[in-house]
């Protein structure tokens, strides 16, 4: 790997003040929530919802690479390959998606001792606007596919009586939709600075935000060059590298 192309602090700056208004945001809405009786019963410890795949920008991913330690960093790369691979042989999206959560596993950055982000100041968006109503064991690998047709009826039924679910799911709407700024702030500071967005992955990503020739193609608007960069490391996927200029 080449050296680390830090800082883009004009990219990575607006990202860090949209978290911290999401942050402020967030808790007074859960204040709120709890007022009115609502409960949310993610916290420190739980991890379940760790083994999903994870899209973010390019200016999130650059602030985890900052992050991580050398063996993170590795183990980030270690998972990125895996999810090319798992893309590259996935049937179709739902495949895509059982294969990340059963066989990738959980995510590298995960302190598997604590149950805890081990780079919390550092987590993509959604990492942070994921809230559940419903206790961990909804938010497991397969738990909808192993409930029988009763259990999933009542499962229905329990979404659509829960406050702040979008009457489909158990998580909570009306904070995902909070973190909206946060993508919108991502997408503006990279087409200002590098004339071109860049989505995808969490840990491809985050690999290769620590790529000087990655990044140099990139803050030169070059996305023909990045995506041969990306390629040449084995790392080019169209489902998981996405420009838009
Ligand atoms: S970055 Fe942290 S919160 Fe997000 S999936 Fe990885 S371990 Fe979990």
């Amino acid at each position: 790997m080449t050296a680390s192309p830090f800082p883009h602090e004009s990219v990575t700056a607006p990202v860090q003040q949209a978290y911290a208004r999401y942050e402020r945001q967030a808790k007074s809405w859960l204040t709120g929530y709890a007022q009115r009786g609502g409960r949310v019963f993610c916290g420190a410890g739980c991890s379940a919802c760790c083994t999903m795949p994870i899209r973010v920008s390019l200016a999130e991913a650059l602030l985890m690479a900052r992050a991580v330690d050398e063996a993170q960093a590795s183990a980030v790369e270690t998972h990125a390959r895996a999810a090319v691979q798992n893309a590259r042989t996935a049937r179709d999206d739902d495949e895509y998606v059982r294969r990340h959560r059963l066989e990738l596993g959980f995510c590298p950055i995960l302190d598997r001792e604590t149950g805890s982000c081990s780079r919390y100041e550092a987590r993509p968006t959604r990492c942070r606007d994921t809230y559940s109503a419903f206790p961990a064991h909804y938010c497991e690998a397969e738990t909808w596919e192993r409930m029988s047709r009763r259990e999933q009826t009542e499962y229905r039924r329990e979404v659509a009586r829960t406050p702040g679910t979008d009457g489909e799911l158990h998580f909570i709407a009306p904070l995902e939709h909070l973190s909206e700024p946060v993508w919108t702030a991502a997408a503006r500071a990279m087409r200002r600075e590098w004339g071109l967005e860049v989505w995808g992955d969490f840990w491809l990503l985050t690999t290769l935000a620590a790529d000087a020739r990655f990044m140099a193609a990139v803050a030169a608007g070059d996305a023909r060059r990045a995506w041969q960069v990306a390629s040449g490391r084995g790392l080019a996927h169209r489902m998981l590298l996405e420009f838009g200029e």
